[in-house]
C-alpha cells in the first residue's frame, strides 16, 4: 500500500486551518469526488475514502489533538469506520443543490448498518506526557532515572469490568450490543444512512446495573507510581524518550498507552552547549598571553584536561580540545569542547608592578602619559557641574 498521506495536506489546507475552513475543504472535495457522480472515475471512490479519512481526523478535536502530535502512528487505534461514524454527512451534502441524490455512504464503504459491528472494538490506552530535567553532566555520561508517573491503570476493584462486585453486565437492549443505532434518512438529495452512537449504552454495547464505586464505572484507576527509565547520552533538550506501555491502560483490552518523557536540560555554570560541541571560556593574565603557559580547564565528564597557550595568544582565542564534548544521542561521535581566552586586565596594581609596566613601555618604545587613580572620577565631577 501506498504510503498515507499528510490529512493536511489531503484537505489542501494549512495546519492551523480552523474547524470551519476544514469543514468547507472536505465539503468542496467531497463534491467533486463523490462517487455517485463519478460513476466512469474508478479512482473517486478511493479518493473520497482518503478525504473523508482525512476529514474524520481532523474535524474531532480530540483525534485531531492526537495526529497532531504524533502524525498517522497516533491513529493506530482508530478504525476507518470509527472516523467515518464522526462525519455528519447529511451536514455537509445539506447544501448541495440540484438531483442525483447520493446512495448510502456507509453501504457505499462496505460496512455499518447491515452487521452488526461493535463501535468501541479494543482502544489503546492514552498516552501521556511528563517533563524531566537533567544536568549537563547527566546528558554527558547518561544516567538512570528514577520518576514518578501518574497514570490510569485497570481498576482493582472491578478489574476493568467497570461493574459493582456483584453487580450485572447486560447486552444493551436498544442496539443489541452493537453499540450503534442506524438511522436511514429521506433527504432531496436521496436516502443518507447514517450510524450514530447509541443513546442507551454510549456505544458500549453493554448496560452495567451498578457502576463499580472505585473507579466511577470507567474501569480504570489513577495510580502514581516509580518507574526508572535509562536516558542515553547526549540527549537535548526537547528530545522525547518513549517509555511503552506506561501510559494509561486500555478502557476495554486493548493495548495500554505510552508514556512519553520530554527532556530539559538544565543551564550549566561551566559550559555552554552547541549541539554535541561545549564551550568553555578562560580568563588569563596579560603575561599569560604574552609568555604563554600550560595551564588546566575543567571537563564535563569531572576531570582536568592540560592546554597549552602558546606565547602572543590574542584574547578571543578559541582553542580545539579534541573528543571532549557530547556524545550523540545516536550515532557514536563525540563533539569537541572549545576554551576561548579571555585577556583580563588587573584593576590595581602595586608600585613595583607600576614600576616594571612603565619599564616595558619604555623598552617597548611607547610613550606613556601617567594618569593618576581616581583621574576618571574628577573628569566625571567636572562634567556634572
Ligand atoms: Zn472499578
Ligand atoms: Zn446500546
Amino acid at each position: 500500500m501506498a504510503e498515507k498521506r499528510d490529512y493536511y495536506e489531503v484537505l489542501g489546507v494549512d495546519r492551523d486551518a480552523d474547524q470551519k475552513t476544514i469543514k468547507k475543504a472536505y465539503r468542496k472535495l467531497a463534491m467533486k469526488y463523490h462517487p455517485d457522480v463519478n460513476k466512469e472515475d474508478p479512482d473517486a471512490e478511493e479518493k473520497f475514502k482518503e478525504i473523508s479519512e482525512a476529514y474524520g481526523v481532523l474535524s474531532d478535536e480530540s483525534k485531531k489533538q492526537q495526529y497532531d502530535q504524533f502524525g498517522h502512528a497516533g491513529m493506530g487505534g482508530f478504525s476507518q469506520e470509527d472516523i467515518f461514524s464522526n462525519i455528519n454527512f447529511e451536514d455537509i451534502f445539506g447544501g448541495f443543490g440540484g438531483s442525483g441524490g447520493f446512495g448510502s455512504i456507509f453501504d457505499l464503504f462496505g460496512f455499518g448498518g447491515g452487521h452488526n459491528s461493535p463501535r468501541n472494538g479494543p482502544m489503546p490506552g492514552n498516552d501521556i506526557g511528563q517533563k524531566l530535567n537533567l544536568t549537563l553532566e547527566e546528558v554527558s555520561t547518561g544516567v538512570s532515572k528514577e520518576i514518578s508517573v501518574t497514570h490510569r491503570k485497570v481498576c482493582p476493584t472491578c478489574n476493568g469490568t467497570r461493574a459493582a462486585p456483584g453487580s450485572k453486565v447486560n447486552t444493551c437492549g436498544n442496539c443489541n450490543g452493537s453499540g450503534q443505532v442506524r438511522q436511514v434518512q429521506n433527504t432531496p438529495l436521496g436516502q443518507f444512512a447514517t450510524v450514530s452512537e447509541c443513546p442507551v449504552c454510549h456505544g458500549e454495547g453493554e448496560v452495567i446495573e451498578e457502576k463499580c464505586y472505585t473507579c466511577h464505572g470507567t474501569g480504570l484507576t489513577k495510580v502514581t507510581e516509580k518507574l526508572t527509565i535509562d536516558v542515553p547520552a547526549g540527549v537535548e533538550t526537547g528530545t522525547r524518550l518513549r517509555v511503552g506501555g506506561e501510559g494509561d491502560d486500555s478502557p476495554n483490552g486493548g493495548p495500554s498507552g505510552n508514556l512519553y518523557v520530554t527532556i530539559n536540560v538544565l543551564k550549566n555554570d561551566l559550559f555552554t552547549r552547541e549541539g554535541q560541541d561545549l564551550y568553555y571560556e578562560l580568563p588569563i593574565s596579560y603575561v599569560q598571553a604574552c609568555l604563554g603557559d600550560e595551564v588546566e580547564v575543567p571537563t564535563i565528564d569531572g576531570q582536568k584536561e592540560k592546554l597549552t597557550i602558546p606565547p602572543g595568544t590574542q584574547t578571543e582565542t578559541v582553542f580545539k580540545i579534541r573528543n571532549k564534548g557530547l556524545k550523540h544521542v545516536k550515532w557514536s561521535g563525540v563533539g569537541n569542547m572549545y576554551v576561548k581566552v579571555h585577556m583580563v586586565t588587573p584593576k590595581t596594581l602595586s608600585s613595583k608592578q607600576t614600576e616594571i609596566l612603565k619599564e616595558f613601555a619604555k623598552e617597548s618604545g611607547e610613550e606613556i602619559v601617567e594618569v593618576k587613580q581616581g583621574f576618571f572620577d574628577k573628569v566625571k565631577e567636572t562634567l556634572n557641574k
